[in-house]
This record gives structure tokens, sequence and C-alpha cells, in this order.
């Protein structure tokens, strides 16, 4: 019998972090009908002025919600998407859903920002920012409603080709940052090269900000490179009051954590951000 499980569906790499196992050959092969049967669906993380508690915007974060295997993080099906050819496919269909739910939004007279998360591999997909702009253009949508999220991971896609093509989306008007900075080997060459609205700080320096020296002073010193770019900083992780309340000391712009909200699904972020317009501030 077909039978949903409540959490998240527990593939986990092989000792070798390798996911070439059985199932992960089976969920690869079953990619293409999830993306055409619209299995796999954005939960929205509200992004937080740490100051005031505003709800300033919204990460959208895929799940594949498998008919049979219940809920697949993207930590799983991302790297399955990478190996199947179909990343083009996914950052499109990432974009579409977005920018569908910016105008469903503004049917209903919200107005929220997205952000949405790429790999440097979109970037190869040369017509994405076309893509992008018709379907903005289409759907009466403010570009500056949109964000693009490039994390920073090492993949051979050369620094050149992602600069331009993130210059591409800034000129059609989308806004962009670098996500999980301080995890990449090429951080500063990274933030100092490519033109960056924002600097999103990894969740691991945030976790024990409260006990660990070195890893307040690497948040301080993104907060201090942000400000020398002229970018704004957001800072990933915040799961409680303590680490909310340092981060607001510090002078942190944005925050996003499961103190404030775990990522939902987007009839519960609408709710919230009709009626809750204020996350606690302490
Ligand atoms: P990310 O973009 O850095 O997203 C932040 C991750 O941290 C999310 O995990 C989010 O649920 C989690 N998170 C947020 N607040 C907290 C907190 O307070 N504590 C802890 N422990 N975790 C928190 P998620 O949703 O599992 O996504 C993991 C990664 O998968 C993302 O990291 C992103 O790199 C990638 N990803 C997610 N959706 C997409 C997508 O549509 N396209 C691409 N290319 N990658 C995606
Ligand atoms: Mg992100
Ligand atoms: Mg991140
Ligand atoms: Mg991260």
């Amino acid at each position: 019998a077909k039978q949903r499980r409540a959490g998240w569906a527990t593939y986990c790499p092989n000792n070798s972090g390798n996911v070439d196992n059985k199932r992960h050959l089976q969920l690869r092969s079953e990619l293409n009908s999830a993306l055409s049967e619209n299995q796999i669906q954005l939960y929205y993380q509200p992004k937080v002025k740490i100051e005031t508690g505003e709800i300033v915007g919204a990460e959208a974060l895929a799940r594949w919600i498998h008919p049979t295997d219940g809920m697949i993080s993207p930590m799983i099906f991302i790297p399955l998407v990478e190996q199947s050819g179909l990343v083009q496919e996914f950052g499109r269909y990432v974009i579409r859903q977005a920018i569908q739910q910016l105008v469903t939004w503004k049917n209903q007279r919200i107005e929220s920002p997205i952000a949405v998360n790429l790999s440097p591999y979109n970037l190869l997909d040369k017509d994405l920012v076309l893509y992008t702009q018709n379907l903005l253009v289409k759907g009466n949508i403010s570009p500056e409603l949109l964000e693009i999220e490039l994390t920073e991971t090492a993949t051979s896609v050369d620094i050149q080709t992602i600069s331009d093509a993130l210059n591409d989306f800034k000129e059609i008007g989308v806004k962009l940052s670098i996500d999980d900075f301080g995890t990449g080997m090429s951080s500063l060459a990274y933030v100092s090269s490519l033109n960056v609205d924002t600097i999103k700080v990894d969740r691991s320096f945030v976790h024990d900000i409260e006990t660990n020296a070195n890893h307040y002073s690497i948040v301080n010193t993104a907060l201090t490179l942000a400000r020398s770019f002229g970018c704004t900083i957001v800072v990933e992780g915040i799961e409680n009051k303590t680490q909310m309340a340092l981060l607001k000391e510090m002078g942190c712009d944005f925050g996003q954590g499961f103190y404030y909200s775990r990522p939902l699904p987007v009839d519960q972020f609408t709710a919230m951000i009709k009626f809750t317009r204020t996350l606690p501030v302490a």
C-alpha cells in the first residue's frame, strides 16, 4: 500500500558521500515526472528585519512531495538534479513557480519579494535571463521583487561566466545575493568580483555564535565587508533569542531562522504575512 511518511524521507548519502544507491537511481529517473506533475513545491521562509521583526520577504525552498515517499529534502534531490541533466529545466521551474506566486499575491494585493536559489550551473543556461524577463513582463511584476541566491559552491563554472550572467540579471532589475557566505574557498573573490546586493552568512557560523568567538568574528567581518561593498547582510539559521539579540546588537540587517519561522507551505506563509506583519524582536 502506498503510504506517505510524515517527515523527510531519509535517503542518506553513503560513506563516500555518494548518492548512487539503488533508490537514488530510481529517484533520479522519477525527476522528470516530478517536474511535469508539479510534485516539487516551494516552501517559504520569512526574511526578517532584525531590528523591528518586520517580515521583508521570503526565501523559496524546494521540497519534493513524493507520491509514495513523502517529503524529500533538497539536500537529497538537488544533487540528483545536477546529475541527471535537468539543471536547466529545474532552474526554470523554480523561477516560473516563484513568479507565478508573485502574480497570485499581486491579485490578492500582497507584495512580498521572493528569493530563489540557483546553482552556478544554472547560469550556463544562456536564455535564462530572457526567460525570466519574459515571465516578469507577462505577469506585470516588478523585477526587484525577485532575488537570485547563488550558492557559492566550488564548481567548474568559471567566475567570468557567473559574473556575466549575474550582470545580465542585474540589468533586468533582479536582485542578487551570495548564499552561504563563508563556506566556500572563494568568498572574497566572489564578493569582490560579483556585483551583488546581499551577502547571506551561512548558518554554520550562527548556530554557536553565543559561545564561539571565531564564529562571532567571522560574522562581524562579513558585516564589515558588506558595509564596504554597499551590500546588505542576511544572517541564516537564527534559532534562539540569544542569537537574535546578539546579531541585533552587532547591527546585522536581516535574519532568517527557526526562531522566526520554519519554511512554510505557501498558504501558511501567505496567512503569516497577511495577519502577522512582525515577528519577535525580543
Ligand atoms: P540555503 O539556500 O542556504 O537554505 C537555507 C537552509 O537552511 C534551508 O534548508 C532551510 O530550511 C534551513 N534553515 C533555515 N533556518 C534554519 C535554522 O534556524 N536552523 C537550521 N538548522 N536550518 C535552517 P533546506 O530547505 O533543506 O535547503 C537546503 C539547501 O538546498 C539550500 O540551502 C539550497 O542551497 C538548496 N536548495 C533549496 N531549494 C533549492 C532550489 O530551488 N534550487 C537550488 N538550486 N537549490 C535549492
Ligand atoms: Mg538560499
Ligand atoms: Mg544559505
Ligand atoms: Mg546554507
